[in-house]
């Protein structure tokens, strides 16, 4: 498969590493693998006595950062694209400006953008049904969604797993910025401190113009250092 899930033992609880071999494996690769881990290793459960990640609603309480693809998978979500006005899905950029618009909190910090998913909810991730306590969106739910669960993990896992976010949302920030400049349209700042956002800063990311996991490669995405340590 190219791609191995360890468990390992954290001292009382189960955790887990990961290893690659080989270099064309993809960000969904590593989200199959995650998933696949989830359900059927014996992974110990930190923030509660479940057994498993089902009706267990803790972690929507966290915070939520978006990548480029988290939003245009979104975007295909039937629950999401049910709230949305007609005017508004008429254009793939107008739809995903919309989404961000009414579901994440943008904040800066210096030069630090960071998109979120908005919280105002009383800190619950506004995707969460509160009464049956299921995602509405969980097909399509974003990336640190789908590869978070509460056991310890080894250093390098834990890296990876931060790489792909800090990418992917600085693609987001870069798309973000571009389009409002282009449209004519406001960013809506939740916290700003001393805002320095210079466009000329923005890197080339693995995420651009992606639309899904499967077409990033971890291996264009990993520091070097990182992917020498888990490539075997
Ligand atoms: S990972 Fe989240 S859903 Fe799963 S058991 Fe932990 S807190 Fe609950
Ligand atoms: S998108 Fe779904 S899984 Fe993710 S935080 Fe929201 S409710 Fe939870």
């Amino acid at each position: 498969m190219g791609i191995k899930i360890q468990t390992l033992k954290f001292e009382n609880n189960m955790g887990y590493g990961i290893r690659i071999t080989r270099d064309d494996i993809t960000v969904q690769d590593y989200l199959d693998a995650i998933n696949h881990a989830i359900l059927n290793l014996d992974l110990s459960r930190l923030f509660t006595h479940e057994k498993d990640c089902f009706g267990c609603p803790l972690c929507c309480k966290d915070r939520i950062p978006l990548t480029m693809v988290d939003i245009q998978r979104l975007a295909k979500s039937p629950w999401i694209m049910d709230i949305i006005p007609e005017k508004a899905k008429k254009h793939r950029e107008d739809k995903l400006y919309y989404i961000l618009r009414r579901f994440s909190n943008v904040s800066v910090m210096g030069s630090l953008v960071d998109i979120t998913m908005d919280t105002s909810r009383e800190g619950i991730c506004p995707f969460l049904d509160n009464v049956k306590m299921i995602c509405n969106v969980y097909d399509h739910r974003p990336f640190v969604c789908q590869s978070f669960i509460c056991c310890p993990l080894e250093e390098e896992a834990m890296e990876i797993r931060k790489a792909i976010v800090n990418e992917g949302e600085d693609e987001l920030v870069k798309w973000l910025y571009n389009h409002a400049q282009k449209e004519g349209l406001s960013i809506w700042y939740n916290e700003a401190n001393s805002y320095q956002i210079n466009p000329d800063d923005f890197q080339e990311t693995a995420f651009e113009s992606k639309k899904d996991y499967s077409e990033i490669r971890l291996k264009d995405l990993l520091p070097q250092k990182l992917w020498n340590k888990i490539r075997t």
